[in-house]
């Protein structure tokens, strides 16, 4: 029997460093984790997806693993860990965790042994060249940063690839070695309680140039391979798999067996904030009219926003050009050649209408939700600090000094906390939320909570409605009996939405953003500006619940 949690979790991205700490150092660490499990285990996530908390340099902000099998120092011990887990479990909270291996640090010992030692078996886990190879400045992950994906190293006497940083070697995952290392890795933290793995950078792990690209079949049985390992170990285990790839290559990644879990929804993710920037539902609505079909273990996850920019690569020009108007008018609101680096709350000004209409997509539309950290509350970012560390501030608690994260009297956080203007934590934060029943925190948790009695948006099949109405997207899920219809008005303007439901059939209202008559007639249904309304719909039979 194959354990389905997935398709009804509510997932919560964060970063250990960056969410609290317990010991006055100024890092985030386990143990403040561990005391803020009841903030989470509140809002009523189910799942938390840990970022990189591994042993590292920070060059990328721990996306440089240096050691895989530990804890980096100040962020606690792995007894801290396991404690973490245990008690997240107590409150009816699943973890997963990133896993990173498309590249190591070049500080790894695998990374240092090969290149010192041509001889060395570790040579193999990376990929070498003699001379520069012609195409060395193609396939750049971070333009305008890096210049080139062959990098020559002295003590080697070669050029190593590398899709990203330079000091992030990639790792030949074509070699058998190395994936039989990664699955060591899987199986050492499933043994520490695990739910699954985040797979950083999934298409990259084709194992090196030759083998890249959509055509590629290796890529795909690396996964199964990965998939195959999980499920012996644990059948309950999903790997979650950041791939922002287009619409050929989806079903390639589920498969017509065991592949992955789940596939973050990129696609929805673009069109979504081009449907917001136009106030038109269209793009949108036509995204999800040519979603592929996912087998019957397949999810989509849904995001607004995570840790990375908000990557509007697979826009057109012109789509991203209007999608940059609306939300990241300024150069340096931007980041890549391809993407936003700010967090949602300002790139929609703070309206707190739109920043309520975004989550309600995102908690409706087909698939699990991913919330990031802070979005809860409506946090800002920090364009002062480089490339995406403008979104990877520390979470604001309170309006205490250094906003509850650590001790009033600590100088120096590991990243400097948003202070003063309308996203500081003096304005923005948690425990000031609490106590105002009509704050952000309290419509989240409502949101939530509504998501969770609907198990038709996570399992059901969706349709999307025409309404005749250019700013409204209408759409409706099914699952077994159940039927819930949400309609979404992404314009400035109130509307009339009209509505067909089947014969015999009512809508009875779920959520909403503020208090509307009873829907006598579904034909005619009011929408505010930025309005949403969800229902469920029934019949005139009385049905258990
Ligand atoms: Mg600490």
């Amino acid at each position: 029997m194959i354990d389905l949690w997935y398709k009804d979790a509510v997932i919560y991205e964060l970063d250990v460093k960056t969410f609290q700490d317990s010991n006055g150092d100024g890092i985030g660490d386990f143990q403040g984790l561990i005391r803020r499990l009841p903030h989470l285990a509140g809002l009523g996530v189910t799942c938390l997806w840990l970022q990189p908390f591994y042993p590292s340099p920070h060059k990328d902000d721990g996306y440089d693993v240096s050691d895989y099998y530990s804890i980096d120092p100040p962020l606690g011990t792995l007894g801290d860990f396991v404690d973490f887990v245990r008690q997240a479990r107590e409150r009816g909270l699943r973890v997963i965790v990133d896993l990173v291996v498309n590249h190591t640090s070049d500080q790894h010992p695998w990374f240092r042994a090969a290149r010192s030692d041509e001889r060395s078996p570790y040579r193999d886990y990376y990929l070498w060249s003699r001379t520069k190879p012609p195409n060395a400045d193609e396939g750049i992950v971070f333009p305008g940063v890096q210049e080139t994906v062959w990098t020559y190293d002295e003590q080697a006497r070669a050029y190593y690839y590398h899709q990203f940083y330079a000091h992030q070697p990639d790792l030949n995952v074509a070699n058998p070695a190395v994936r039989e290392e990664i699955c060591k890795i899987m199986g050492f933290w499933l043994e520490l309680g695990l739910s699954g793995f985040r797979l950083d950078a999934a298409p990259f792990l084709a194992g090196g140039p030759m083998q890249r690209g959509a055509g590629s079949g290796e890529l795909y049985q690396h996964l199964e391979e990965f998939r195959l390992f999980l499920s012996w170990r644990s059948s309950a285990a999903v790997i979650l798999a950041e791939a922002n790839v287009p619409f050929e290559e989806v079903s390639r990644y589920f498969g017509h067996g065991p592949q992955i879990h789940m596939l973050f929804n990129f696609l929805v993710n673009q069109h979504l904030f081009l449907a917001l920037a136009r106030r038109k539902a269209a793009p949108l609505a036509a995204l999800m009219k040519k979603l592929p079909e996912l087998p019957a273990t397949g999810q989509w996850a849904n995001f607004l926003r995570n840790h990375d920019e908000l990557d509007l690569g697979r826009l057109s020009d012109r789509q991203r050009a209007e999608v940059y108007e609306a939300f990241a008018p300024q150069e340096n609101m931007r980041a890549y050649d391809r993407g936003i680096r700010r967090r949602l709350a300002p790139m929609l000004n703070g309206d707190r209408r739109r920043v309520e209409l975004a989550h309600s997509l995102l908690f409706s539309l087909p698939g699990t939700p991913v919330l990031r950290y802070g979005d809860e509350i409506g946090m800002g970012d920090d364009l002062d600090l480089p490339e995406r560390l403008s979104v990877r501030t520390p979470m604001q608690w309170s309006a205490e000094p250094n906003a509850g994260f650590t001790s009033p009297d600590v100088r120096r956080t590991v990243r400097p906390i948003i202070s003063g203007g309308d996203y500081g934590y003096e304005k923005v934060n948690v425990a000031d939320q609490q106590r105002d029943e009509r704050s952000l925190i309290n419509c989240m948790e409502r949101l939530i909570r509504v998501r969770k009695e609907c198990p038709e948006f996570g399992w059901g099949t969706c349709t999307v409605l025409d309404t005749g109405q250019p700013s409204v997207l209408a759409h409706r899920c099914e699952w077994k009996d159940g039927a819930v219809l949400a309609i979404h008005n992404l314009a400035e303007e109130k509307v009339t939405v009209p509505l067909r439901p089947g014969k015999g059939e009512r809508l009875v209202e779920l959520l909403c953003d503020h208090q509307h008559q009873q829907v006598e007639q579904a034909n005619n249904i009011e929408l505010p500006e930025y309005g949403y309304r969800w229902f469920r719909v029934t019949g005139d039979q009385w049905k258990q619940p």
